[in-house]
């Protein structure tokens, strides 16, 4: 049994190394208000919801790989909207 835990612990730390660190993390803002993907003004340091018009204290910043954030935009644009809903670690 223990075997089995250390396999599960295994596969599941294997597949989150592939995703998030040998893949192509990024960085991208969400709004806690509608819950989605936002952009940052790398000039003027600012995050913006591109929806409710939000920005400041109502963004996060998180890691997605970046096929993700493709995905949620490719999605986006066939007017199929992916919510995060994000919660406190
Ligand atoms: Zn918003």
């Amino acid at each position: 049994m223990e075997r089995d835990c250390l396999i599960a612990h295994g596969v599941s730390m294997v597949i989150s190394e592939r995703m998030m660190l040998s893949s192509d993390p990024y960085e991208v803002q969400v709004c806690r208000q509608c819950d989605l993907l936002g952009y940052h003004n790398y000039k003027s340091g600012i995050s913006t919801c591109s929806m409710c018009k939000k920005s400041g204290h109502n963004m996060c910043t998180i890691k997605l790989p970046y096929a993700t954030k493709l995905l949620f935009q490719e999605l986006q644009s066939m007017n199929i909207v992916l919510r995060l809903k994000l919660t406190e670690a």
